[in-house]
């Protein structure tokens, strides 16, 4: 009982009607000051870091960034309870067994994919576990009513379908095997990962009649496939409020699409395992709201200075300003992030992430006299959307001029590999791309998923080679 009303408290906060740009910025201050101040205090790794700095005037800017080897090197000194070791989280989330369990009754425990290289592992308390859920209901879908927005939920619950990957220890995986019990005659869960057959996964998904829709932009696209080919029946049934795009970019037309064949909205999610609920899909258009009060989202150039709004960075910093037991401060990730330079049409306050492009070392380019030239993927993808058989498809930068593009056939479907590249090669030389580069084509049953289940649609294994 007592956790249900500490739930209800911090819902009640999270609520976005009581921001506005002051009262974010007030915030985030308060919470950053705070969280340094613990850092400084409690974490050994931190008080080296920081020593020297005045914790209460300093600015963000002074403050060293923190790499994922540099965390992991240094795990043991740099969280706050020196119960925890890296060696017995290690061991902890090895054993599937554990898998929502507290460890030591106290931390939830998961660990990133390892597709960014090696895995990070990320501890949180309950509070943060909670946390998760909270900015779900407080801003993860338009609220009806501003009095106890939620109590009709203990009546008629939200029903989300997640679409991922089996259940793990991947933080996303995670947060829904640490969700609080008290929180489950409000909300319901379905999961359906990607790897049963497609047949099966319809059924359940109409069966459960889910209000949202919460998955990777590959796995709902194929299912938007199934309902736009009249295998699966969802739009009819009407329940359908939103639909979240997580962990993958997905590009505006592929939105769109899912838009025109669901009849909801389509939104995005910007996060990571290491901080959950960096951000909350927009309501009425692309891209998400950055949750400014509960993390701090910088975006950096390759020499980590600012980039200004309206224009792409090549990473970000973050600042999870909520987790105390693992400090995360000016944390490095190697994502593309467009921060919106307009206020956005629906009315939030918190900044908005326009775009979501991918990460840097997956950027494709060209190589002429030892100069790189940038090759935007919507050089290949465009001409795709013209192939309607299309199911998946990977581009792969194999040398410093030579790129394949691997075409998955929609189920009973095939592909015709003089079709496609006729297709490209228009597109590549209206770009004036025609001598620069060579392209191979292949139809593939499949395209492997990462470790994490996510595709990725852009590789650059040349870039892996050459560094
Ligand atoms: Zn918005």
């Amino acid at each position: 009982m007592l956790s249900l009303i500490r739930f209800a408290v911090m819902l009640q906060k999270l609520y976005p009607f009581w921001y506005d740009g002051p009262r974010i910025r007030e915030k985030q201050e308060q919470s950053f000051r705070a969280l340094l101040a613990h850092a400084a205090q409690h974490s050994p790794f931190y008080r080296r870091r920081l020593a020297g700095l005045d914790l209460k005037t300093c600015s963000l800017s002074e403050l060293p960034i923190l790499t994922k080897s540099d965390m992991m090197a240094n795990y043991d000194d740099l969280v706050t309870d020196r119960r925890l070791k890296k060696a017995d989280l290690s061991a902890f989330v090895d054993d599937k067994r554990n898998l929502g369990k507290l460890y030591i009754n106290t931390y939830g425990v998961s660990h990133t994919s390892g597709s960014q290289g090696q895995p990070a592992l990320i501890v949180q308390d309950r509070e943060a576990l909670n946390l998760v859920f909270a900015v779900q209901f407080a801003r993860g879908a338009k609220l009806k009513r501003r009095f106890l927005p939620h109590l009709g939920r203990l009546i008629k619950p939200a029903r989300m379908a997640v679409l991922t990957i089996a259940p793990g220890f991947y933080p996303s995986a995670a947060a829904f095997a640490y969700m609080p019990k008290f929180i489950s005659p409000g909300f319901k869960v379905l999961h359906l990962t990607v790897s049963e057959p497609m047949a099966k996964n319809i059924r359940k998904l109409e069966d459960f009649r889910p209000d949202y829709i919460t998955g990777y932009a590959s796995a709902l696209e194929a299912f938007g496939r199934e309902e736009a080919e009249g295998r699966m029946r969802l739009r009819k049934l009407g329940c359908l409020k939103q639909i979240t795009n997580v962990a993958e970019p997905m590009p505006d037309e592929a939105a769109e699409r899912l838009e025109d064949v669901f009849g909801v909205h389509v939104t995005d999610e910007y996060a990571m395992g290491e901080c959950l609920v960096l951000s909350s899909g927009c309501f009425t258009g692309r891209g998400a709201h950055v949750n400014a009060d509960l993390a701090i989202l910088e975006v950096v150039d390759e020499q980590n200075r600012p980039v200004p709004p309206g224009i792409e960075g090549r990473k970000v910093l973050l600042t999870n300003l909520y987790n105390h037991v693992q400090p995360i401060i000016r944390y490095e990730v190697d994502d593309r992030i467009t921060m919106s330079d307009v206020p956005c049409a629906c009315g939030s306050p918190f900044p908005r992430i326009a775009k979501i492009s991918g990460r840097s070392k997956d950027l494709l380019w060209i190589e002429e006299s030892g100069i790189r030239r940038e090759v935007p993927y919507y050089v290949f993808l465009a001409p795709l959307h013209h192939v309607l058989d299309l199911a998946e498809h990977q581009i792969v930068q194999t040398g410093p001029r030579s790129f394949v593009i691997r075409a998955v056939p929609l189920a009973g479907k095939h592909l015709s590999t003089d079709h496609i590249r006729r297709l490209v090669m228009e597109h590549v030389r209206s770009e004036g791309l025609e001598n620069t580069i060579d392209i191979s084509i292949e139809i593939v049953p499949d395209i492997p998923r990462g470790p994490s289940g996510k595709v990725s649609r852009v590789k650059n294994e040349y870039a892996l080679m050459v560094h």
